[in-house]
């Protein structure tokens, strides 16, 4: 088989090795499509030091692990819980207290041919979502995540920057929902995205300061941390689906005056997921820029970190 491995902190290497072998808890599943994500770019960064194999949006379909599994197409959780620990018991194993994640932290991600993963983190891909669909499914329940964790009052202002693979997401599910949602555009193929899906487009400029009840930051720096500040309205909601690196202490004392409710927000629920693709509910087509070769990967990983990129896909 082959797999997709980061290589030297900037380039990946495609190897050729033996298909790894499954334990006993673990299924092996061939890859139908994998997705490039914001996160598979910033490892090979050097983001967790991480050496290994990369991928954790995919679909594919079990060659091997228990029956009631064999020939199912298949999507997967990322993290890998211990499931003994205080956080696993809770049924929190994305927060396990030994977590791995496939291709981020200590586990084999699905950038191959074929690759393993635990029973207990497949999920079912009904028939009416295609392969190019069900790529989405993980950061679709990412973007999902959000709405299980705070409430959207009918009557709020949402406000979204960051539109990019995983803010595109966030605001067609948001715009589910019957607040207020406006989309934070910089560049015309996001305020003809958001034209096409009915949402509403604005420049930042044009975004009227401290009035938004919640602020979802989807842009991945701290310069989207100053402006969601600058949105949000004072006992307002910040949603944070971004790390930041170099955050300043005086952001924080805004936060504590204007008494801003933060919220750190990162996997989500996969059957919500795969039930807003079953029913159509959420454009992913339109943010399809290019399907390569699994031997291409190194163009693709360069092609996905050009600005303005949405979503590239590999295939076997
Ligand atoms: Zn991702
Ligand atoms: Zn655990």
């Amino acid at each position: 088989m082959r797999r997709v491995v980061e290589f030297d902190g900037q380039r990946v290497i495609v190897q050729q090795e033996a298909a790894p072998k499954p334990n006993p808890d673990e299924v092996l599943i061939q890859l139908r499509l994998a997705g490039i994500c914001s996160t598979d770019l910033a490892l090979m960064r050097g983001y967790k030091d991480f050496h290994g194999m990369l991928g954790h949006e995919f679909v594919g379909e079990v060659i091997s692990g228990p029956d009631t599994w064999l020939g199912q197409r298949v999507v997967g959780e990322i993290n890998i819980g211990c499931g003994v620990c205080d956080m696993c018991q809770r049924g929190l194993k994305s927060h396990c207290r030994q977590r791995r994640a496939l291709g981020i932290f200590n586990y084999d991600g699905a950038f191959g041919d074929v690759f393993r993963l635990p029973v207990a983190n497949l999920h079912r891909v009904p028939d009416s979502v295609s392969d190019r669909q069900a790529v989405f499914v993980e950061p679709l329940a990412a973007a999902a995540q959000i709405l299980q964790q705070i409430h959207i009052q009918p009557q709020q202002r949402v406000v979204v920057i960051g539109l990019g693979r995983l803010g595109l997401l966030v605001v067609q599910v948001l715009a589910h929902t019957t607040a207020e949602v406006t989309g934070v555009v910089r560049h015309e193929r996001q305020v003809a995205l958001l034209r096409q899906w009915g949402i509403n487009a604005s420049r930042v400029e044009d975004v009227p300061l401290a009035q938004a009840d919640v602020v979802v930051d989807c842009t991945g720096d701290v310069e989207g941390f100053h402006t969601a500040l600058a949105l949000v309205r004072p006992r307002g909601t910040l949603v944070l689906k971004s790390t930041y690196e170099g955050l300043s202490a005086v952001e924080l004392t805004k936060v504590a005056v204007n008494e801003i409710t933060v919220v750190g927000s990162r996997c989500g629920p996969f059957p919500v997921a795969i039930r807003l693709l079953a029913h159509s509910r959420i454009d992913v087509e339109s943010m399809i820029d290019g399907v390569y070769l699994l031997e291409e990967a190194s163009q693709a990983l360069t092609h996905a970190g050009q600005s303005g990129t949405l979503k590239i896909l590999l295939k076997p």
